[in-house]
């Protein structure tokens, strides 16, 4: 799904453990391992009124890069190397509709890289658990209620679940869904134990734009404060994004974070000399969906 597939899903809470790292980087210490958010593919099978790409499907679709299952393990091979403890976040579009999927990923986790892949659960997801090794892949599921019905998402956690896979359960707070949060969180619950991770909506909808469009009785429903909007605001800080951690977009280039996107390219993918940045650098845009900034060395408490 963020970055792109859905930029929204790389919101998270910043702990004061991850501030404590962030200050840590920020001296030019490189002690975490480096999170690398593979946005693997400008396709997807569903059509979300909120996504990202919504409109933009045609535009990227041509671009994506189409690599054998060798190539792409040949290239990260080759980062892994370089850089040992990489951290991988992959999402799209869909990444599961990316052709030999499952065996990319099951010959990169045999290399010992762990990630964790967000899905819109439409994929035949049986087959993918039972390939896979729990211990280095976590799977987080995203609730599309325009494509999906709460109770087919209920009996795919469960299914995961039921083979020991990890990962975070998504909904994106689109302003229509609103009046059906509190339901499909008690329901939720009350079937699994578990409790959606409520995302904050960045868009336009009915010419308000979100996230700050939400009134306050929304906000506290999606548990949005002060301190959340503030942590937003990065602009004219430094950032740890393109040093220890990065993003890869669907056509090979590699981005400080989609929020920047094409303004600070780090390098291509299929460079053998790619490298990240060698110290932090200042933030230039007005609000950061993206965190990418907070989150090294804590990848087993997200997605
Ligand atoms: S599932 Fe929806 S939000 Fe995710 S990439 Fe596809 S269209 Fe976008
Ligand atoms: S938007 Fe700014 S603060 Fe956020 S990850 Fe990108 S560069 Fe860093």
């Amino acid at each position: 799904m963020r970055g792109a597939s859905l930029r929204y899903s790389a919101i998270f809470w910043i702990s004061e453990a991850n501030e404590t790292s962030f200050a840590l980087t920020c001296m030019n210490m490189r002690t975490q391992r480096i999170r690398w958010t593979w946005n693997i593919s400008y396709d997807c099978n569903y059509r979300c009124s909120y996504c990202f790409y919504a409109d933009k499907w045609d535009k990227h679709k041509h671009k994506t890069l189409y690599l054998s299952v060798s190539e792409w393990v040949r290239l990260w091979s080759s980062i892994y190397g370089k850089y040992k403890d990489i951290f991988l976040i992959i999402t799209g579009g869909e990444p599961l509709i990316y052709p030999d999927f499952i065996e990319i990923i099951d010959r990169l986790s045999r290399l010992g890289i762990s990630m964790n892949i967000t899905t819109n659960t439409s994929a035949d997801l049986d087959m993918f658990v039972s390939r896979m090794n729990p211990a280095n892949v976590s799977l987080s599921l995203s609730f599309h209620k325009e494509f999906d019905t709460l109770e087919g998402f209920i009996k795919k956690t469960k299914l995961i679940r039921g083979y020991n896979f990890q990962g975070c359960l998504n909904l994106v707070a689109y302003p229509p869904f609103l009046s059906e949060l509190t339901y499909f969180k008690d329901r939720l619950f009350e079937e699994t134990g578990e409790n959606f991770k409520v995302v904050a909506f960045f868009g336009k909808y009915n010419n308000k734009e979100y996230p700050y469009g939400y009134t306050e009785e929304e906000k506290s429903l999606i548990g949005l404060t002060d301190i959340w909007f503030s942590r937003i605001n990065r602009k004219g800080m430094p950032c740890n994004a393109g040093y220890d951690s990065v993003l890869l977009r669907p056509d090979g280039k590699v981005v400080r974070c989609g929020q920047v996107d094409e303004r600070f390219v780090v390098g291509n993918f299929t460079d053998p000399d790619f490298k990240l940045y060698d110290k932090p650098l200042i933030c230039d845009v007005d609000y950061c969906p993206c965190a990418e900034y907070s989150v090294t060395g804590k990848e087993d408490t997200i997605e």
